[in-house]
């Protein structure tokens, strides 16, 4: 699952992509920082020769698509990808461990920037494969099976379709970041749930057309909240800075539990579902 999810993934894209699209990778550092007992991060980094010398055709949060016709992907926890203008200004000390080896990968660009990326545990990755986007047409490339930040795929009839596809399945399931729909981050896709007055475990079938035109419509109003900057979440930038939220949505996490709904005031209570736990209001989100 690539990691961090959306809103950070989009905020850390808006950074990197206009500061690396154009560079060319004149050299990739490849640094072992810790040695755990598993090593499969080593067979990751194979191709990293064929990277070599490329002129970077497109970059966002999680991948690299490069001139000689490759594309790099990459899954990193939160703050674990950064930029610096003058490779002498790199200052990271990665102290992360895990049961797995951890790695700094350095890109070098030709003008002395570089970027770094700090992969250490099972959930992170990174690999180089033969690239099967058309670049002159790519906009985004998609991190879950739709992706919400792009308004070709993320239609209501694409929506809707998908939807009928999983009819036996609970919403959050088709909608949590668990499951792969998309990539937004639980306690965001929660509080979309909430605004929508739909219960996390309610099954996707018994949504009407209303309900799901009305969850559709607020994850897009939201997405474009973050999308335009009217709303920014707390997150760690590709700068080392701890960049401050502002009108950020209501995490609906477990710092929320007993506490008074956003929009009602009744005391907010959890779910078991899809392997976690989701946070609910009984009151706005009644369980058709
Ligand atoms: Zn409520």
């Amino acid at each position: 699952m690539p990691m961090p999810s959306f809103p950070i993934y989009l905020l850390i894209e808006q950074q990197i992509k206009p500061i690396i699209e154009g560079k060319i990778i004149a050299e990739i550092k490849c640094e072992i920082y810790h040695k755990g007992k598993y090593s499969w991060h080593g067979d990751s980094f194979r191709n990293l020769d064929l990277i070599k010398n490329t002129k970077i055709l497109y970059a966002d949060s999680n991948f690299i698509v490069t001139d000689s016709d490759y594309i790099i992907e990459f899954g990193y926890f939160h703050g674990d990808l950064r930029y610096f203008e003058n490779i002498s200004d790199v200052n990271i000390n990665p102290n992360k461990k895990s049961t797995s080896d951890g790695y700094v990968l350095t890109f070098c660009f030709d003008d002395d920037s570089c970027m770094t990326l700090v992969l250490y545990s099972w959930s992170t990755r990174f690999s180089v494969n033969k690239n099967t986007y058309n670049v002159d047409k790519i906009t985004v490339i998609p991190k879950s099976q739709i992706e919400v930040t792009d308004d070709a795929v993320f239609t209501l009839e694409h929506f809707k379709n998908w939807l009928s596809e999983r009819a036996n399945m609970n919403i959050v399931e088709n909608c949590s970041t668990v499951k792969g729909a998309f990539d937004i981050f639980n306690p965001v896709m929660s509080y979309i749930l909430l605004i929508s007055n739909i219960h996390p475990r309610t099954k996707t079938v018994r949504l009407s057309d209303a309900e799901i035109e009305k969850l559709y419509q607020n994850i897009k109003n939201i997405v474009n909240d973050y999308r335009s900057g009217v709303r920014v979440c707390e997150f760690n930038d590709v700068f080392g800075n701890s960049v401050a939220a502002k009108n950020d949505v209501v995490w609906m996490n477990s710092n929320m539990l007993g506490k008074p709904c956003p929009v009602c005031g009744t005391a907010i209570e959890f779910t078991p579902c899809a392997g976690t736990k989701m946070y609910f209001c009984p009151h706005c989100q009644v369980r058709k």
